[in-house]
């Protein structure tokens, strides 16, 4: 029986992320509704706050949106991470709104990253161990979709060193969505991360012309809020299908800046008092 060797990492990890007041993780079934927008949209929030400090760590590695979203991307020459002696310095959106994606070390938009697990975790680790935060308040940090190698590696870097506030789930009211939810809950239960709230994401669409609303995906077993029920987990309502956040997304612009008194804003904002 050889003694359990603790991975070295770890311990850099921990003390990189000491401080950071709140790390929370930003988790999704199924790809595709809505995880790395509402990371964005909480970020940018959490950082129209002056007094707040943010980072939005980007760990889809393989499909990393975060950059274009956020807005950083627009200009080439500065879409790039910096490697000091002390260590790697983060994209900065706005002075308290800090951002690390593997894309800034991407040639172009376009490029593959075609990475064996071992890579990807080399790669996940350094941002975790030579990102220089500074001091912040808030870490969201986006994963990739599922319950993939990438989150047993988030799951023993992070949640099993208490580096870790918590988790918040995003889907959509569709079945599809909420079906793959449940075994994202069940991971993070089954793990012991803590699942501060659940978001159900493009609940909805308001037509601009008529003012009817239309719920475009639609649950038929009733949907997150029964999950939260079922899973004894808080629900934190509905975030609408809204086609500016669409457009804000794809321009990198920050949607709660543009549209203050949407129906989105208003619940995001509601959601952040929830943190
Ligand atoms: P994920 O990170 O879960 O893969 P994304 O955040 O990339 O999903 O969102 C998928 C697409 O849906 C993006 O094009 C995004 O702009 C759009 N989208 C997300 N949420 C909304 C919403 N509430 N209203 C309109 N479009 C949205």
């Amino acid at each position: 029986n050889l003694p359990k060797v603790e991975d070295p990492d770890i311990q850099l990890i921990k003390d990189n992320l000491s401080c950071i007041k709140n790390k929370i993780l930003v988790l999704s079934g199924k790809g595709g509704v809505g995880k790395s927008t509402f990371s964005t949209l909480l970020s940018f929030l959490l950082s129209s706050d002056p007094e707040l400090n943010i980072g939005l760590l980007d760990l889809d590695i393989t499909g990393p949106s975060i950059p274009k979203m956020i807005g950083t991307m627009s200009d080439k020459s500065n879409a790039t991470l910096h490697m000091t002696n002390n260590g790697l310095i983060p994209n900065y959106v706005q002075d308290n709104l800090a951002t690390i994606s593997i894309q800034y070390l991407l040639p172009s938009l376009d490029e593959a990253i075609i990475w064996k697990s071992a890579k990807k975790e080399t790669m996940i680790k350094k941002f975790l161990k030579d990102t220089l935060w500074n001091d912040l308040d808030y870490l969201i940090i986006d994963t990739p979709p599922g319950t993939s190698d990438e989150h047993i590696l988030i799951n023993k870097l992070l949640n099993k060193t208490q580096s870790v506030t918590g988790a918040v789930l995003v889907t959509t009211p569709q079945e599809v969505s909420l079906n793959d939810v449940r075994k994202e809950i069940n991971f993070c239960q089954k793990v012991g991360i803590r699942i501060l709230g659940l978001v159900e994401n493009m609940a909805g669409f308001v037509c601009g012309s008529c003012n009817k609303k239309t719920d475009i995906f639609k649950a038929t077993t009733g949907g997150g809020e029964a999950l939260c029920n079922e899973f004894n987990i808080p629900y934190w309502g509905k975030v609408p299908l809204d086609p500016r956040l669409g457009i804000c997304c794809d321009q990198g612009e920050s949607f709660i800046d543009l549209y203050p008194e949407s129906e989105a804003t208003l619940k995001l904002v509601e959601i952040v008092e929830k943190l």
